[in-house]
């Protein structure tokens, strides 16, 4: 298995601290990693910098192929980058393979297409004698930070764009998932001139804080929680770096009275625990208008309770686990306070699943207000909560009530309601 930092077009071992990598699903320990020492986190940067002269200069065709090759190598390898997925974050091999897997061709395909569309706004005499223009230039190294829920997918929507438009990258994959994306650094060795992309590994303070206050680096580019996308913020502010967030979500679901329960529950069964719910769009705060309420927890009870999971044969399981034991222990510590409080009521679920590996059982909460941290707070796990409500205005100001943006959806056969 490759597992090599990607640094100037060359595969070399990391030279820093073992980082140990864990299958989640049996909790065993795959192998472990050396971390980018601090010089390497500035070589990986030089060489995106002395490469971005002529990436820059090529044509958006020129660019356009380079995507699509990658997107067809990618394609070719799909069955052992979906094994490493697989592995690495404990999902179902058919949910890699299936679902995440043909998302990840398709956005390098995407940019490749998007690479030749980036056309500047109208052009105008502003002044007389001069025309004045607006040109879509690159902007230079990007440093793109992933986390560890979609890792290749993520790796895909951190690269694609940025290359697309002509800048060089280096990325630094979730230390805790880096397994597909170095194996990925094989294919883009293969495919890029060396230093268009740079790819290391390891911990955020360790490897990913140099990397961010690198003073050539020209953007920094992070999905991940809030509380890092504010350290990022404050850093890329010192050295007036532009930024690029995509943080948590907390999505409300608004069910209407008038809403097909059987869609609904199917979809809520599916979008709130797909993933082990560790989605930032993962529709995890329902709020059940007062008439459909009670059907819509006794259903949406046992459609959870039916989520198949942590079962010998991996074709059978619909979710995988949750990706540490730290965050499930989280997301325990979280439900564990919810029930603390007398109105929450366990639907389903609510407990660490007891055989190996990092499964929490998938859990259903009713009788949550809309003050509770269950409902104000991301769990990024298998938790969804049922609020009641009588008043379709004051739905929407609670839907609204939140420190998260992202996702919402609302579910009746009136769209007029809906609107
Ligand atoms: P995280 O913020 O802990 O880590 C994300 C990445 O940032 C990792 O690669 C980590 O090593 C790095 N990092 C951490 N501290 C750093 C620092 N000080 N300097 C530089 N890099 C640092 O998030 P996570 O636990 O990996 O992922 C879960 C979070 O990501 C959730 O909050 C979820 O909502 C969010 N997320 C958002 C989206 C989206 O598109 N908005 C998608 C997926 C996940």
């Amino acid at each position: 298995m490759q597992h090599n930092l990607l640094i100037n077009g060359k595969l070399v071992a990391g030279e820093g601290e073992k980082v140990p990598v864990y299958n989640p699903a049996t909790g065993e320990v795959i192998l472990e990693i050396a971390e980018a020492t601090a010089a390497q986190v500035d070589a990986a940067v030089e060489a995106a910098d002395r490469a971005f002269d002529a990436w820059s200069q090529t044509t958006p065709k020129t660019r356009a192929e380079c995507l699509l090759k990658l997107a067809d190598a990618i394609s070719a390898q799909a069955e052992t980058l979906a094994q490493l997925e697989s592995l690495n974050c404990g999902k179902p091999l058919h949910c890699a393979l299936g679902d995440e897997i043909p998302a990840v061709v398709d956005v390098f395909r995407f940019f490749a297409g998007a690479a030749r569309c980036l056309n500047g706004l109208a052009a105008g005499e502003y002044l007389d004698g001069h025309t004045s223009m607006i040109r879509r230039d690159p902007v230079g190294v990007v440093a793109s930070i992933a986390p560890w829920n979609y890792p290749l997918m993520m790796a895909a929507w951190k690269m694609a764009p940025v290359l697309a438009a002509g800048n060089t990258v280096v990325l630094k994959p979730s230390e805790v998932t880096p397994l597909s994306t170095l194996a990925l650094g094989e294919l883009l060795a293969e495919l890029l001139p060396p230093g268009v992309v740079n790819i290391i590994h390891g911990r955020g303070g360790d490897v990913g804080m140099p990397l961010v206050s690198h003073p050539r680096v020209r953007m920094v580019s992070l999905t991940g929680s809030i509380a890092t996308g504010r350290k990022l913020v404050e850093i890329a502010s010192q050295t007036m770096k532009r930024t690029h967030m995509e943080l948590g979500g907390k999505a409300p679901v608004i069910v209407l009275d008038d809403a097909n329960l059987e869609e609904v529950v199917a979809g809520i069964r599916t979008f709130g625990f797909y993933n082990a719910g560790q989605d930032c769009t993962a529709a995890c705060r329902i709020y059940a208008e007062k008439g459909i309420h009670d059907r819509l927890v006794a259903e949406l009870g046992d459609a959870v309770a039916s989520i198949r999971f942590a079962r010998k044969k991996d074709a059978d399981n619909e979710i995988g686990p949750l990706i540490s034991a730290r965050q499930r222990d989280r997301v325990a510590s979280f439900v564990e306070r919810a029930l603390g409080q007398p109105h929450i009521e366990r639907v389903t679920g609510a407990a660490v699943h007891s055989g190996a590996g990092f499964f929490y059982q998938p859990t259903l909460l009713a009788g949550c207000k809309q003050t509770d941290e269950i409902v104000q707070r991301e769990v990024f796990g298998p938790v969804v909560s049922v609020t009641r409500f009588n008043d379709a205005e004051q739905v929407v100001q609670w839907a609204n009530d939140s420190d998260y943006g992202l996702a919402s959806s609302v579910w009746t056969r009136d769209l007029g309601l809906a609107s």
